[in-house]
């Protein structure tokens, strides 16, 4: 785990807040919808790591209910690890608990699973295993 992957934030509309990032000469990798997450995405890379700017596509969209409760901002931090299965086992192991059970698909097919911030002091942290 020596690298973070992306930091995510919550915003309501990605054509609104993509307007602020372009202003500041990042340049869009893209947009892609995450079904499984009720989002659609755009990543935008900043030297080593990406902001992932993340808006809901439904009204139970986890990113939707956090927007809702807490307005748009800084939603999570991203650490890329080479075994997702080992550091969720490593973690379980230690009594930290996970969003999930298993894996599930993140953006780019990568595999993601979330730990919750009652277990990382107060942070929403992702775990992220980039596609091969
Ligand atoms: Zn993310």
């Amino acid at each position: 785990m020596k690298k973070i992957d992306h930091i995510g934030v919550a915003v309501s509309s990605l054509e609104e807040r993509l307007a602020f990032y372009r202003a500041l000469g990042l340049v869009q990798e893209g947009s892609e919808e995450v079904p499984e997450q009720k989002v659609r995405v755009a990543f935008l890379p900043v030297e080593g790591t990406r902001l992932e700017l993340l808006e809901p596509t439904a009204e139970d969209s986890p990113i939707a209910r956090f927007i809702a409760k807490r307005g748009e901002g800084l939603h999570h931090i991203a650490l890329r690890v080479e075994d997702i299965h080992a550091a969720m086992a490593a973690l379980a192991r230690e009594g930290f608990q996970l969003l999930s059970e298993q894996p599930v698909k993140g953006a780019h097919g990568s595999l993601v699973c979330f730990v919750h911030p009652r277990s990382t002091g107060g942070v929403l942290l992702e775990l992220c295993q980039p596609a091969e």
